[in-house]
């Protein structure tokens, strides 16, 4: 261990030791600086029985492994705070199969098998500022300004304190729903932007609880307003190079880049209980939001799924418009990555292009275009997820076994519950 790590640690009163469980949520142990040498030797113990989505796959006894690279300063006042993003270890040293990051860690190896060497992933998540009440904040509409839009100050907070811990903000924004913002900082690569995710979702709450607010990543707050997504920019790699870019192409896109799109909605419809994760996701999956439901791409239409925006050279990228925030984003890649490789393997077409808006099309039109929709709910996503064997191997059986039997255990108290919807509508019958 470098004499460096050890003095930067004994800089901070205390050590963070962050993972996230199966649905992405961010948990921590947090140990004071006096215990560093434990930390750095692999040496935290915690009981992984309660953790949810651990628990049923192993025994409880898991290590904490810190990855060096993820030293952050996260906090200086009152006391000196560092983190560690970690993975999780079992007692003899391998790495955790129920671990999110860790498998992304091995689909990132059979990407480095077919010859890339890097997954980038740029990520616009949105969310909402609500009153304590869960009520909205403001009635602003996109892009508006002050007095309107409430939620300036607290957005310049947030980019303010995302800047202080690193983060390269590019832009922020009021969204087209009252109280929605978004914050977009840099793309990296994927295990990168996961991490920085996990830590964006934690600033962007604390700062708005200072506010008296609340943020939510949830994906539909409102009925009949526009949700919140979390728009996936990805694009592969090999030494610098950006392999989905043909400068000698009509329209500046490699063969690689139309077969990850073929692979992309040849799966996406079993990935989705992965990017859409919860009974509220598939509420704001439904046309006239500017959220995609049927599947299919397009260089420019913002109804598609699958959008290629209209950068080239090193920022040619897909962007998955399906995905929202409440996934667990290191889940979310793994599955987009595995459907794009397979997609490479197989040499798959990137047919399903519509470049007129989706939406003004008649089922007619779209049954004779094949444009099928993506699941109407969490049941039909599960249903595909349980199925798809491409899936049961890019998660591992542990991780698709242990997600599908919670995720049913979700749906399944939805589906029972009797909702305020329901008395107002059948009250008087
Ligand atoms: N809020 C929209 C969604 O649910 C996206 C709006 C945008 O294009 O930024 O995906
Ligand atoms: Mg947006
Ligand atoms: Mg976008």
């Amino acid at each position: 261990m470098n004499e460096t790590m050890h003095a930067k640690l004994r800089e901070v009163d205390f050590i963070q030791l962050q993972f996230a469980d199966l649905f992405g949520r961010p948990k921590h142990i947090e140990v004071p600086s006096s215990e560093y040498e434990k930390v750095l030797d692999n040496e935290m113990m915690f009981d992984g029985s309660s953790i949810e989505g651990f628990a049923s796959i192993e025994a409880s006894d898991m290590y904490l492994k810190p990855d060096l690279s993820t030293w952050t300063i996260i906090e200086s006042e009152p006391y000196r705070v560092g983190q560690f993003i970690c993975d999780i270890a079992l007692p003899n040293g391998e790495p955790f199969i129920g671990d999110p990051r860790s498998n992304l860690k091995r689909m990132l190896r059979k990407m480095e098998s077919l010859g890339f060497d890097t997954f980038n992933f740029g990520a616009e998540p949105e969310f909402f500022l609500l009153e304590k009440d869960g009520s909205r904040h403001d009635d602003a509409d996109y892009f508006d300004l002050a007095p309107f839009d409430k939620g300036e100050i607290c957005r310049r907070e947030i980019t303010l304190s995302l800047q202080k811990l690193g983060f390269r903000i590019e832009a922020s924004h009021h969204e087209v729903a009252p109280g929605q913002h978004e914050v977009d900082f840099q793309y990296s690569d994927a295990l990168t932007t996961c991490d920085r995710l996990q830590l964006f979702k934690t600033v962007v709450k604390r700062v708005a609880a200072k506010y008296d607010l609340e943020a939510t990543f949830m994906a539909k707050p409102f009925y009949g307003m526009n949700g919140s997504g979390m728009h996936a920019n990805v694009s592969l790699f090999k030494e610098g190079d950006n392999m989905f870019y043909d400068e000698k192409s009509k329209e500046g896109l490699s063969d690689i880049a139309y077969q990850f799109i073929g692979g992309v909605l040849e799966h996406v419809y079993d990935f989705s209980a992965i990017t859409n994760p919860t009974v509220n996701s598939y509420k704001r999956l439904v046309p006239g939001f500017e959220a995609p439901s049927y599947i299919a791409w397009s260089t420019s239409n913002r109804t598609a799924l699958i959008r290629i925006p209209a950068s080239r050279g090193l920022g040619t990228r897909i962007e998955v418009r399906s995905v929202d925030p409440m996934a667990n984003p290191y889940l979310a890649m793994t599955v987009i990555l595995a459907a794009g490789l397979a997609g490479i393997e197989k040499k798959a077409l990137a047919t399903h292009r519509v470049d007129a808006n989706i939406f003004h099309m008649t089922p007619e039109e779209r049954e004779a275009s094949d444009i099928h929709t993506l699941p109407s709910d969490l049941d039909h996503a599960l249903i595909a997820l349980e199925k798809s064997e491409l899936m049961k191997e890019a998660l591992g059986e542990s991780i698709h076994t242990a997600y599908l039997r919670l995720k049913r255990q979700e749906w399944d108290e939805y589906r029972t519950m009797v909702h305020d919807w329901e008395r107002a509508m059948y009250r008087n019958y």
